[in-house]
């Protein structure tokens, strides 16, 4: 049985393929293509059939994170770092540049990262996401190799894409240093990638990984569904999407080829989005990324009112991630400071890893397929509660 033949009944049939993209990056003979439309990897050749390459790296069903951990950290995280897996410190952080920050989702911080890193020559490309041009409100991965580009790409695009597929592109194109950003599932594959050794050039020119908090994603449909429902605009109209637009937090903000703009706020999106939910992301039990050199969200604090110049929360995991960031802050290009643990913890994560714990429990239950993330997944009220009497949950 070949890889993708493994992958067809194991993860993608069983509805656990996350749309990475990393079965793409990876095959030798270059035959695995991205369907746009279903969000899954479509095979357009034919395998040798002892090649398991592309299973190898996929971590839509097998996610050893121990084993990974000792990869990455050289161990497994403690007891006390089951929330946010291995963390050496939390900041908040902003691009000093107030166009980088805007162009950004919240500090505009990750851009700022890449910009100091492309300048310097640290790396040569970023992957990031962009927009189609077709299709202006579908998201795709994109390579950016100068700061024009690395704005482009700012902000969340809150829908399924499989970034990881670009590293392949990276590497035909001749990049030799790469930057990642992704969110965990991108993350939980790139790292499978580069414990399997079986794509060494390409796990050896991944310098840093920045990765995103996710508490969870959505398909492409729904964001057709709010432009359409709630914007009340039609696809064949739009010449531009933003989740994020404007000084934080942003709103979702169409514009029209005739230049018209309709906006709703984050909450209002979000309400016309739940049914489309992406499948995977019900049992998915990563909300820090807990593999990234550095991982990045929303800055929840009481001072972060509509408005005001936005910052970044994050967590530096590794020692090449605070290279990265202190090197970043000398050279002037982003602003830090330590902030609490608890800024971290938000109500995605509550609903992310609780609920998750028991929606994997539900499917165990039922014989579903899972993915297995080598965690122990007690049910929700069992975990370690949130740290409610903390200020950040008062505000
Ligand atoms: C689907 C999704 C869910 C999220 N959920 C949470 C959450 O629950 N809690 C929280 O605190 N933060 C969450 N975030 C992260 C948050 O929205 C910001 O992305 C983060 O704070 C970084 O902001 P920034 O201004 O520093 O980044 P920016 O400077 O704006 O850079 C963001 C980078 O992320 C890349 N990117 C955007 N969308 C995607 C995508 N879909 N896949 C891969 N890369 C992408 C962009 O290309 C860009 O390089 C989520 C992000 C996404 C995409
Ligand atoms: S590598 Fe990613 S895109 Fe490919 S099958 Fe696995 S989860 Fe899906
Ligand atoms: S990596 Fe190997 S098994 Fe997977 S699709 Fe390519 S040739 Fe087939
Ligand atoms: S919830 Fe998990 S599977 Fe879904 S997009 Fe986020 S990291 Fe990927």
């Amino acid at each position: 049985m070949s890889g993708f033949d493994k992958l067809q009944t194991e993860v993608i049939g069983a509805g656990l393929c996350t749309d990475c993209g990393m079965c793409a990056a990876v095959c030798p003979r270059g035959i695995v293509v991205m369907d746009y439309d279903i969000e899954e990897p479509r095979l357009t050749g034919v395998c040798h059939p002892r090649c398991q390459v592309c299973y190898m790296s996929c971590a839509g069903k097998d996610i050893p994170v121990p084993e990974l951990e000792r990869m990455v950290f050289g161990r497994e995280r403690n007891p006390s770092q089951e929330l946010l897996g291995i963390c050496r410190e939390f900041r908040k952080g902003q691009s000093t540049e107030d166009k980088v920050r805007v162009a950004g989702a919240t500090g505009g911080l990750i851009s700022g990262l890449l910009i100091y890193a492309l300048e310097r020559g640290i790396i040569d490309a970023a992957i990031v996401v962009g927009m189609m041009e077709d299709r202006p409100w579908r998201a795709m991965p994109r390579l950016a190799t100068n700061k024009e580009q690395v704005m482009a790409a700012g902000q969340s695009k809150l829908q399924m894409v499989p970034a990881d597929a670009a590293l392949g592109e990276a590497l035909r194109q001749g990049f030799k240093k790469l930057a990642v950003v992704g969110l965990p599932c991108h993350i939980h594959s790139l790292r499978k990638m580069q414990l399997a050794r079986n794509a060494t050039k390409l796990a050896g020119c991944v310098k840093f990984v920045i990765g995103l908090l996710c508490g969870g994603n959505w398909t492409h449909k729904a964001t057709e569904h709010v432009i359409d429902e709630v914007c009340g605009v039609s696809l064949e109209e739009v010449a531009k999407v933003e989740y994020r637009g404007g000084e934080y937090p942003g709103n979702f903000r169409v514009t029209t080829k005739d230049g018209r703009q309709v906006s709703v706020t984050s909450p209002v999106r979000r309400n016309h989005c739940w049914g489309f939910r992406h499948d995977r992301c019900g049992g998915c039990f990563d909300y820090s990324n807990d593999l990234a050199d550095i991982s990045v969200g929303d800055y929840h604090h009481a001072e972060m009112v509509r408005g005001v110049p936005g910052w970044s929360a994050f967590i530096i995991r590794t020692s090449t991630g605070l290279e990265l960031v202190e090197a970043a802050q000398a050279a002037g290009y982003v602003a830090t400071e330590t902030i609490e643990e608890e800024y971290l913890l938000t109500g995605a994560y509550e609903w992310k890893i609780h609920g998750s714990s028991y929606h994997l429990e539900e499917r165990r239950r039922h014989g579903l397929p899972c993915p297995d993330f080598h965690l122990p997944l007690t049910p929700g009220p069992l975990r370690r509660r949130l740290p409610y009497d903390h200020p950040h949950f008062k505000a």
